[in-house]
C-alpha cells in the first residue's frame, strides 16, 4: 500500500504549497492530494481533491498532511483535527531555502521559495513563511506564526503565538511582537506590538479601530 500525502487547503496558500511537497515526493512510493473541507472543484493543478473524512478512509498505509491555509487559528484546530485521527502533519520547503546552524523549527512549517532562517533560532510549530521572507539571528517565534510574501524579521526579534506579520513588513532588531498581533502589509515596525494589537505605517503605529479606510 501507498502512502498518502495530502495539502490541507485547496485554494491560494495550498496551490503554492502542492508544488513543493510534489518535488520532494518526486520518486516515492506515495499518492498526493488536496484535502478540503469545502472543495472548490474534484480536482486542481492535476490533484484529487477530497474532504478530510475521505482522506482518512482512503486505502493507505500512513497518512501526512501539510496545513496550507493562511489563517493560524484554522491551523491550529485542523492540526489537533489530524492529530486525533493519526494523521501526521509535515512541512515542506522549496528547494532554494536557506537554513544555517543551531535552528529548531517545529513540526508542519511550509517554506516558500527564496526563504532565509540564519542561525540560532527557534520557531514553533505549523510556521508559515511566505516568498522572500527571511528570519535573521536569534530570533524566537511562537506556533501557527504567519508571514506574507516578504518578510525581513532582523535580529533578536521575539514574536508570539498566532502573530501575523503582512507581506514586504520590515522589524527592527530586538523588539517583541506579541501573541495574536498583526503587523500590516508594508509596516516598519520600530517598538514593540502588544499582544492583540493591530499595527500599520511607517513608523508602525497601532491602527485606531474608529477610523475608516472605507472609499
Ligand atoms: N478550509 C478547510 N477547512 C477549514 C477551513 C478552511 O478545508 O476548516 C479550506 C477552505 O475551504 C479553502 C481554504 O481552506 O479552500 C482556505 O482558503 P482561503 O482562500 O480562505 O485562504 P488561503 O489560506 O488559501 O490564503
Amino acid at each position: 500500500m501507498t502512502r498518502l500525502f495530502g495539502v490541507y487547503g485547496a485554494s491560494g496558500c495550498g496551490r503554492g504549497i502542492m508544488p513543493l511537497l510534489r518535488a520532494e515526493l518526486a520518486g516515492e512510493d506515495a499518492r498526493l492530494v488536496f484535502v478540503d473541507d469545502a472543495p472548490p472543484s474534484d480536482h486542481i493543478n492535476g490533484h484529487a481533491v477530497l474532504v478530510f473524512d475521505d482522506f482518512i478512509r482512503d486505502e493507505a498505509c500512513s497518512r501526512h498532511v501539510a496545513i496550507a491555509i493562511a489563517n493560524s487559528k484554522v491551523r491550529e484546530t485542523l492540526d489537533w483535527r489530524c492529530a486525533a485521527a493519526g494523521v501526521e502533519v509535515i512541512g515542506t520547503r522549496a528547494p532554494n531555502v536557506v537554513i544555517m546552524d543551531d535552528v529548531e523549527i517545529g513540526a508542519g512549517a511550509l517554506l516558500s521559495p527564496f526563504v532565509a532562517v540564519t542561525s540560532n533560532i527557534r520557531i514553533g510549530r505549523c510556521f508559515h513563511a511566505n516568498l522572500y521572507s527571511y528570519v535573521e539571528h536569534d530570533c524566537v517565534i511562537g506556533d501557527y506564526v504567519t508571514f506574507a510574501p516578504g518578510v525581513h524579521c532582523n535580529g533578536n526579534v521575539s514574536i508570539g503565538d498566532h502573530a501575523y506579520i503582512g507581506a514586504g513588513a520590515v522589524i527592527r532588531q530586538g523588539l517583541s511582537i506579541g501573541a495574536g498581533a498583526t503587523v500590516g502589509m508594508g509596516a516598519v515596525v520600530t517598538k514593540n506590538v502588544p499582544a492583540g494589537a493591530t499595527v500599520a505605517g511607517n513608523p508602525a503605529r497601532p491602527l485606531d479601530k474608529k477610523q475608516d479606510f472605507g472609499p
